[in-house]
This record gives C-alpha cells, sequence and structure tokens, in this order.
C-alpha cells in the first residue's frame, strides 16, 4: 500500500502553498480538495456567466508571501500581479468625493478639498499604519507566535479600535472612514469596537506589491494566485486532486494515519495537514467524542472548537455590468482613475458603527459599507468586450440574522446592496446583466467556510497569535495549514509555509 509523507486536506491556496514547499524538500506528497476547482476562497471561476472569468470570493491582494513567490518561482507559473492606483475612492451623497493613491502630492489635494490642517495626519497615520504593519509582517512566520513580541504601547493599539487609531490623526469624517474600513473587513465589529486596531494593521501587513501596506489586483483574478501555487507543487511532484471529498481522518489511538474520501478511497501518511476549518477538521472529519477519549488535551481542544468565533458578516455580490458605474461626485461612463481604485460606500465612523448596530439589533444594516472593485478596465481578459465585473463585499449581514437566509432574504439584501449604491451611482441599476449573492451561509457552502467567516474565525484578540489554533495539533501526525492557525486569514500563503516548517522539522526529526 502506497503511503505519502504528507496528505493535505483542501486544495486552498494555504493547503497547496504548503504542498509545494514540502514537494519541494523532496517530500511526497497529496492533496485532495472536495470542490472541482482549486483555491478555496482564492478562486477565480469560469462558468458562473459565460464568457466571464470571476474570483468569487478574495478580489484583492497584498499579503501574499514574497518568500513563497520567490522560493517557488511563481512568477514563472503564471503569477503577476500589479498595483491598484488610485487606492480609494470614498464618494459622498453631497457630490463631493475623496480619491487617494501612492501620490502624496494629490493626496493632499483631495484632503485639503475637505480639511488642509489634516495632512500632516494623514502623513502620520500612514507612517505608524506601515510600521505596525511591518511588525506584524515580521510576526507572521513565527513558530510560535505570541503577543510578547511587541512592545506595551503596540500592543495596546492593537487591542483597541480602529476608530481609536484613525481619530489620533485625522478628523475629517470621510477620512476617517476611509482609513478605517479595512479595520472591519470580515470581521463582526464596529470602528468603535475594541481588537479592531488588530484587522487594520492586518491589513497593512503586506509587501506583495513591493511597498508595505500597498494593495493590488491578480492578472487573471485571485485564483491566478491558485492556479501558479498548483503548478509549483505539481513540477516537484505533488499530486493533486480536486473533486475528492475527504470525510474522515484516519487514526490510529491519538495519532492520524491517512484519510478516507467520500468514494470509499482510504489513502495514508505520515502526516496529514488540513487546509479546512479548525470545526471541520476536528470536529467533523475526527469527532469531539473521540478526540475527548484518544487524545491527550482533547479536552480543551473540543472546548476551544466550540467557543471559537466563526460567525461571519459578510455578504459578496458579484455583478456583471454592460458599462462602467457613473459617479455623480465624478460623472462620466468613460474610464477614470476612480474606478481603478477601491470604491467606498463609507461616509463616516458614526455610519459604519450604526451598520454594525443595526445588524446587531436588527439582523443586518440597513445601511450597509460596502467595498467595491472594478478589475476588468486594468484586465480585461476577465469578461466579454467591453463589460465589466463589479465586485461588491458588503457588511452587516450575519450569518446568523434573524430570520433566517431565505432566497427573498437574499435577493433583498442584494437589492439593498445595489441601492445603497446607486444613490452614488444611479445608472447602477439598470446596467447589470448578471448578479450572483453568497451570503455567509453560501460562503459555508461553497467554500467550507464555516459559519461564512471569511478568515476560518474572526482575526480579533482572543483569536490571534497564540488565541489562534496551533500549527502542530495535539493529535500526533495531524497539521492545520489552513487560516485557523497563524497569522490567519488573508491571501498570504503564511499558514501553508508555516506548516509546511513544522512537518519538514518533524519528519527529518522522526528519521
Ligand atoms: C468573499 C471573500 C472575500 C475575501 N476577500 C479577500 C481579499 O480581497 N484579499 C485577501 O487577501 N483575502 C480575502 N478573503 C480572505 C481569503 O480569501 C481567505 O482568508 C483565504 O483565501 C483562506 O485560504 P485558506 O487556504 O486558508 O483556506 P480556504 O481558502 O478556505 O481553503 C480551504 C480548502 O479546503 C477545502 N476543504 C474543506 N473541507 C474539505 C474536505 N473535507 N475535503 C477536501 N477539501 C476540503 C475547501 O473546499 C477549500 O478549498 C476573502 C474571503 C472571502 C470569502
Amino acid at each position: 500500500m502506497r503511503e505519502f509523507d504528507a496528505i493535505v486536506v483542501g486544495g486552498g491556496h494555504n493547503g497547496l502553498a504548503c504542498a509545494a514547499l514540502l514537494a519541494k524538500r523532496g517530500l511526497s506528497v497529496a492533496v485532495f480538495e472536495r470542490r472541482d476547482v482549486l483555491g478555496g476562497a482564492a478562486v477565480s471561476e469560469t462558468g458562473v456567466w459565460p464568457g466571464y472569468i470571476l474570483s468569487t470570493a478574495s478580489y484583492v491582494c497584498s499579503l501574499l508571501d514574497p518568500w513563497i513567490v520567490q522560493t517557488l518561482d511563481l512568477g514563472a507559473h503564471g503569477y503577476s500581479a500589479y498595483r491598484k492606483h488610485p487606492s480609494s475612492f470614498t464618494p459622498l451623497e453631497d457630490g463631493r468625493s475623496l480619491l487617494l493613491g501612492s501620490d502624496d502630492a494629490a493626496n493632499e489635494r483631495e484632503i485639503a478639498v475637505f480639511d488642509a490642517a489634516d495632512v500632516p495626519g494623514f502623513h502620520a497615520f500612514e507612517a505608524e499604519s506601515a510600521r505596525l504593519g511591518s511588525a506584524l509582517f515580521e510576526a507572521f512566520s513565527d513558530e510560535y507566535p505570541s503577543w510578547a513580541r511587541f512592545d506595551a504601547d503596540t500592543r495596546a493599539t492593537l487591542e483597541g479600535s480602529a476608530a481609536h487609531l484613525v481619530e489620533r490623526y485625522v478628523r475629517t469624517p470621510v477620512l476617517q472612514a476611509t482609513l478605517a474600513t479595512d479595520g472591519l473587513i470580515g470581521t463582526y465589529a464596529g470602528p468603535r469596537d475594541d481588537g479592531t486596531g488588530y484587522v487594520l494593521a492586518h491589513h497593512y501587513a503586506g509587501r506583495a506589491l513591493g511597498t508595505q501596506g500597498a494593495w493590488g489586483f491578480v492578472r487573471g483574478g485571485m485564483g491566478a494566485i491558485s492556479q501558479a501555487l498548483a503548478s509549483a507543487a505539481r513540477a516537484h511532484g505533488a499530486h493533486i486532486f480536486s473533486g475528492a471529498d475527504v470525510i474522515e481522518v484516519l487514526m490510529r489511538g491519538d495519532r492520524a494515519i491517512g484519510v478516507a474520501l467520500a468514494d470509499g478511497r482510504e489513502l495514508f501518511a505520515r502526516t496529514v495537514i488540513s487546509n479546512a476549518h479548525p470545526q471541520i477538521t476536528f470536529s467533523r472529519l475526527i469527532g469531539d467524542d473521540y478526540l475527548r477519549d484518544q487524545v491527550p488535551g482533547g479536552d480543551a481542544l473540543v472546548a476551544k472548537l466550540r467557543s471559537w468565533k466563526t460567525v461571519g458578516p459578510s455578504l459578496k455580490l458579484n455583478l456583471a455590468l454592460g458599462e462602467l458605474p457613473d459617479f455623480t461626485a465624478r460623472p462620466g461612463l468613460h474610464l477614470q482613475p476612480h474606478h481603478r481604485a477601491t470604491i467606498h460606500v463609507a461616509p463616516s465612523l458614526d455610519f459604519l458603527q450604526q451598520a454594525c448596530d443595526d445588524a446587531r439589533r436588527e439582523g443586518e444594516s440597513r445601511e450597509p459599507m460596502l467595498e467595491c472593485f472594478v478589475q476588468t478596465p486594468t484586465d480585461p481578459s476577465l469578461a466579454p468586450s467591453g463589460k465589466h465585473i463589479l465586485s461588491i463585499f458588503a457588511q452587516y449581514f450575519p450569518y446568523d440574522r434573524s430570520g433566517g437566509w431565505s432566497e427573498t432574504a437574499r435577493e433583498r439584501a442584494a437589492e439593498r446592496v445595489i441601492g445603497m449604491l446607486a444613490r452614488f451611482a444611479p445608472n447602477l441599476p439598470n446596467v447589470i446583466e448578471a448578479r450572483q449573492v453568497l451570503a455567509a451561509p453560501d460562503l459555508e457552502s461553497r467554500f467550507g467556510l464555516i459559519g461564512g467567516n471569511i478568515f476560518h474565525g474572526e482575526l480579533l484578540p482572543g483569536q490571534i497569535f497564540d488565541g489562534r489554533f496551533a500549527t502542530r495539533t495535539p493529535v500526533r501526525g495531524l497539521y492545520l495549514c489552513g487560516s485557523g492557525a497563524h497569522p490567519g486569514g488573508c491571501v498570504s500563503g503564511f499558514p501553508g509555509r508555516r506548516a509546511a516548517d513544522a512537518v519538514a522539522r518533524d519528519l527529518v526529526g522522526a528519521r
């Protein structure tokens, strides 16, 4: 019977990164992915609408580990990212708007329209966010992550709120909100809630575009990252199977010895590495009772699984457009700089907090926060000629909304989102040619994101660093390589890299 050095459960980008790194070190590796398409939430899907390539889940890149890109030579396997420029556009209902990018002089002119006194504060915020992001980046590959590596001031900032962080530097409401939104992405918390300071800094940790904290698009959509990782893994000899649902981690006592697939096959390995959400990995594929009875430390593990915060507030709406959105604040159907930026509906911190508080009280935001992207102007290969994709990430539409998620609730949420954006771009409702609504339960069923949480669990203090699930699990021979492990979610590859390091070290040590 064939025994692999490592079986990876799940072909998300982290599972693929882990497999590629292990295969490069000469280990025999097999990856089993439940879906027919690789990539998990870093995916480019064809066939949703004819002629379109859709980044159905994630849409922009910053955190992808440059070491992985270089070590696996991902450029040679088709990966290419380019910076978003400008970076953000926030229209207001009174016809004004704020456009920010990498050009200092242009930023200063834009901010001065609202309040020239905010210009120095904006620069100071940029410096502080880069400092925080850099400190996190340095911590992302730690074998044993710990808060203790940060000084008391830095810890206090990360444990505090995103609002507190931006209010220290600037006072213009639209500028504050534009800077704070990344602290809320994927997180069921408002800007004034503690811990969103960490989420904000996490979004400044990336260096994929060569500049600390810069974000960009990936040519061919986010799945191009996963495809490049899969191609590198195969080139180093890894076997990758899609449409292969793992239904059980095979155990002998407290040791993982392989996996069982839905088609009845059993495969064996010296190590099993799971890219799946921790609750899938442990509770579904092994079982809480088994863990408690057979695995030392199983009680504590099960308690952690049950208290793990993984209720997601995000809804993804992908729209096929016949023409570009025509913003009242910067009119015209022709391609303009703001169309290439992240388009925010986020006029003030109070608005964002209200969006969250409404959801807590009433089940969803009356006026949602939106983050929108149109990649097609800079990568026309994603849509038929002259057409565009508008990708909208909306909050707060939580998984556990009262009344549940019926088809009507989904459609109503989509209408609410479109109506919200149409206040700033009135042509929008008339140019939509197709739409895909992915509410939190759809993110769960499609991608295995339990509770619809895009990060495999909130990235808030208590669930980060040593509060996240350990890469080396209490089950002998079982490792976690997905976002449930440090440093958590986003398309970074770090959890995969850390798992590959741990497995390589343990297997070589065991020989
Ligand atoms: C709507 C949305 C928007 C986002 N936007 C961004 C963004 O713009 N930029 C960014 O950096 N991040 C973004 N994120 C977050 C980011 O996409 C995720 O954190 C990241 O892709 C997770 O990668 P992963 O490899 O850890 O896990 P996943 O991508 O969740 O991969 C896990 C894989 O395991 C598979 N699997 C699960 N169970 C089994 C089983 N039993 N058998 C076989 N296979 C199994 C799943 O099918 C999946 O392919 C977004 C996420 C979502 C959902």
